[in-house]
């Protein structure tokens, strides 16, 4: 008997008996429906339950746990809208509000280069002053410092916002930000596919069809990205599982995801937090277990330390995750919002990663899985 196949009868042994079938699905590599992802997020065993999910991550990623060394760069906080779970956003005339040039931004890149930098992570609000020809600019300037550093920029909703703005496709701008040094999506702005709850915490924002579509396209044209899921604000466990299985459904079809990433919501400094009636936490380590379990198709499963908390997130990567993010440099949207605040390096990352038992693995958003 093969050890795969020891650890999976083990598993099927201890687990509750109304977990047994739903553990056989799992190792038998079949695909859990809605009812399953449901009964998982409500079950009381949590520890089952994470079992499970780190069974999946042994099968589909083994050991190996990766993380970039990032540089934010947040080229403006000035947006034309004003989502009530956000924390980030300005206005013209406000004293929290900031626009950097070009040259700005690339001083500060210059400024890091001696940390080792393996991307920048390129995102801000949606502002006209951020044309193409900044970002023409912007891309050029990153790619003559540096050929090799990752440029993982924008969401797909200021994708679309450029796309209407020059009055072009989102094939094109994809197109013109490729020529000038595009390496991948970041994925935020996904909150929750799910219309009903979508429209209450960003109104204004593009719908899931439209924003599930700007992936699409970015895939078709070779581009990878990742996606989001911001939970713990007023959304159902239905929601939930409703958003992974539009996620699931088009990496189906388009196998560009890299990367699935929960976003814990924080209250600090938006509309949405102060009406703390309206909202229902959620159990974080469970949502990240359940991702794992539905999302079969996607290899990798981030948790973000700046949003839960180092030891949380130590713990988390015995709930499915097999990405610690990254050092996370001048990040400033969680940041913004009550996120966690703390000096990160690549060296306490591998500590936090090895300590769990794991193999830390330095890598930046394009993914390299030779010798994994
Ligand atoms: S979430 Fe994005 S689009 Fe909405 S207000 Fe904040 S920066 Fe603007």
């Amino acid at each position: 008997m093969s050890l795969c196949q020891k650890t999976a009868d083990f598993l099927l042994e201890c687990m509750p008996f109304d977990l047994r079938t739903i553990t056989k699905k799992i190792v038998e590599n079949k695909r859990l429906d809605r009812q399953e992802g449901l009964a998982l997020l409500a079950h009381e065993d949590a520890l089952s339950v994470a079992r499970l999910a780190d069974y999946k991550r042994k099968q589909v990623a083994r050991d190996i746990v990766y993380f970039a060394n990032t540089l934010y760069i947040h080229p403006t906080n000035l947006c034309e809208l004003s989502c009530p779970m956000c924390s980030f956003y300005a206005k013209p005339g406000w004293k929290t509000a900031w626009f950097l040039t070009s040259e700005q931004i690339e001083e500060k890149i210059r400024a890091s280069l001696h940390k080792n930098l393996t991307e920048i992570h390129i995102v801000g609000g949606l502002w006209r002053g951020c044309s193409l020809d900044y970002y023409k600019d912007v891309f050029l300037r990153i790619k003559a410092i540096d050929p090799n550093l990752h440029i993982k920029a924008l969401t797909p909703v200021e994708y679309d916002f450029l796309a209407k703005q020059h009055g072009i496709t989102v094939e094109e701008v994809f197109d013109l930000m490729m020529s000038w040094g595009l390496g991948s999506l970041p994925g935020g702005g996904a909150e929750i596919l799910v219309e009903e709850i979508r429209k209450k915490i960003a109104p204004g924002k593009i719908t899931s069809n439209e924003y599930l579509n700007v992936h699409r396209i970015a895939h078709k044209k070779g581009l990878r990205s990742n996606i989001t899921m911001l939970f713990g604000h007023i959304e159902e466990h239905s929601d939930i599982i409703t958003h992974l299985e539009k996620v699931r459904a088009l990496q189906d079809e388009s196998h560009g995801f890299q990367t699935f990433v929960p976003l814990k919501y924080h209250v600090e400094n938006n509309a949405l937090g102060k009406r703390k009636e309206r909202l229902k936490p959620k159990d974080v380590r469970s949502i990240y277990a359940v991702s794992r379990l539905m999302l079969d198709n996607i290899r990798n499963l981030k948790v973000l330390w700046n949003y839960v908390g180092m030891e949380e997130a130590c713990t988390i990567l015995n709930y499915g995750a097999n990405d610690i993010s990254a050092t996370q440099q001048d990040e400033k949207i969680i940041t913004m919002a009550g996120g966690i605040q703390v000096k990160m390096s690549e060296d306490l990352l591998c500590e936090m990663v090895s300590k769990e038992g794991r193999i830390p693995k330095k890598i930046h958003s394009g993914y390299n899985y030779d010798n994994d």
